[in-house]
């Protein structure tokens, strides 16, 4: 196919979509790139373009947007504003994240929503896609504010979810603690012990690995990409962004594979430490983190190492480059910085984190690029693991989750091979992923009709 014709296909469909919904930025970010990566494969065949695929790909099944009254420790009143944004159903009950964190709007959730499709289609698992969330900000609230937001939240998105419906998950913001305060409510209003969110504890229905599962899932990608160089993690300088659950695990799996973890970092700061963060300094942040909630800033303080206030961790030389943080947080120059300074290998932990010009920058000077639905793919994975189990009443050891997991990354970077190899010596990625996650989706919609 011509690459004229392909560039006005994606012109004009863009121009669709942004006709629709002419306010949601990330949307359309997300959007642009699968269709980019798409055009080439939907002109050559065209049984999807009469199918119109694509225009309902875009249009969520349904949107749900509540209001979330609370009450604060001041015995104040507090509104939020609660979405689940219910995007395609063709290959299994909705399944993604909730998020909790002040940019929530419906653009950032309709791109997750989006993305998360896709993803959950390369795992090979039956999910479908959706995600949710709130403007509500966790951070400086007491346990007990969380919780009340909580039961707030859950009181009215209980009418939409269900084991069979739509299973959502923890995302920014939603670790253990949220989803233990939102499954408690569940239960406790529709009077049933049910597999209706992921991410719980192990005695109480969880998976084991599943708070590892997205950082180990994409340091095992990773690993998948070296090795179709010849290369391994040992010995390599690794950048990691984020200092949260993908992050931590992400760091935790690197140490293990004999890589030196130089960064982290959080919305306030970054930390350079060229000694390596080994196991004991990963265990601290993992309390200062997850226990007493600080900053980043204490790390550099209590090891002696640089804090970068206000940066982000891309200007340090690195060979491998794990962002984990949050959507746009590598741009063009701080690509160009990366793979100048020697980075070959960029995988993504958070969702979108590069701008579509650092990805076409990442692509363009060919280094290996595992775009976030392919490489982050291994926590909604083990949800889905972690769903399996519940439906069996029965919980898997930590190996076999592991040994699921890895092989399920492995499968996810042969379908990207498979797709989007280019030449005998490189493989698109986004393409790959794009196009091997479309079409599960893509047939399953045409065999069930237009619905
Ligand atoms: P956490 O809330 O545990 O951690 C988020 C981290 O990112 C924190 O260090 C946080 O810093 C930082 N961060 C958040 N927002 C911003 C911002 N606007 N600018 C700079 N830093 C920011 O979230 P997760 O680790 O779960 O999620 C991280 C990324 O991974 C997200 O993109 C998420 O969508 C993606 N992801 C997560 C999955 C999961 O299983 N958890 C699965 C697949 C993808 P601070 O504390 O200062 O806010």
């Amino acid at each position: 196919m011509n690459a004229k014709n392909s560039q006005s296909f994606v012109d004009d469909f863009m121009n669709y979509v942004k006709s629709k919904d002419p306010r949601q930025p990330e949307f359309h970010q997300a959007v642009h790139e699968v269709v980019e990566s798409l055009a080439d494969y939907l002109l050559d065949n065209p049984r999807y373009l009469h199918a119109r695929i694509l225009e309902r790909l875009v249009e969520p099944e349904r949107i749900i947007q509540f209001r979330v009254p609370w009450i604060d420790d001041r015995g104040k009143i507090q509104i939020n504003r609660g979405f689940r944004v219910e995007m395609n159903s063709a290959i299994g009950p909705y399944k993604g994240g909730l998020r909790f964190h002040p940019t929530v709007n419906q653009s950032i959730l309709k791109f997750l929503a989006f993305e998360q499709v896709l993803k959950n289609s390369l795992t090979s698992l039956p999910m479908g896609g959706g995600k949710g969330g709130s403007d509500f900000d966790p951070k400086n609230k007491s346990d007990n504010e969380v919780m009340r937001f909580c039961q707030s939240f859950m009181t009215e998105l209980s009418r939409h979810i269900g084991a069979y419906t739509d299973v959502p998950a923890g995302d920014i913001g939603v670790g253990g603690r949220e989803i233990g305060f939102l499954f408690g409510q569940y239960k406790r209003i529709r009077n049933e012990f049910t597999g209706v969110l992921t991410g719980k504890g192990v005695e109480w229905g969880g998976s084991l690995i599943r708070p590892e599962a997205t950082g180990y899932g994409a340091v095992y990608f990773a690993k998948e990409m070296m090795s179709t160089r010849g290369e391994s993690f040992a010995g390599k300088i690794v950048c990691i962004s984020g200092s949260g659950n993908v992050a931590q695990y992400a760091c935790e799996k690197v140490i293990e594979l004999g890589g030196k973890v130089v960064t982290l970092s959080d919305s306030s700061g970054a930390i350079y430490d060229p000694d390596g963060i080994d196991t004991e300094k990963l265990a601290y942040v993992m309390e200062l983190k997850n226990i007493h909630r600080g900053r980043i800033r204490e790390y550099a303080d209590k090891y002696g190492v640089q804090y970068m206030k206000g940066q982000r961790p891309w200007s340090i030389k690195c060979d491998v480059a794990l962002p984990c943080a949050t959507e746009n947080e590598i741009n063009k120059e701080e690509a160009e910085i990366l793979t100048r300074n020697g980075c070959f290998v960029v995988a993504e932990g958070a969702n979108m984190p590069s701008t579509e010009e650092a990805v076409r920058h990442f692509i363009n000077t060919k280094i290996l690029f595992g775009p976030g639905k392919a490489a982050n793919a291994g926590g909604v994975a083990v949800s889905g693991l972690e769903m399996t189990q519940n439906s069996m009443r029965l919980a898997w050891s930590r190996k076999e989750v592991d040994d699921k997991l890895h092989s399920i990354m492995c499968n996810i970077h042969e379908m990207c091979v498979k797709y989007g190899k280019t030449t005998h010596d490189f493989t698109n990625y986004v393409k790959g992923a794009n196009i091997g996650g479309f079409v599960k989706v893509a047939n399953s919609m045409i065999a069930q009709g237009l619905v």
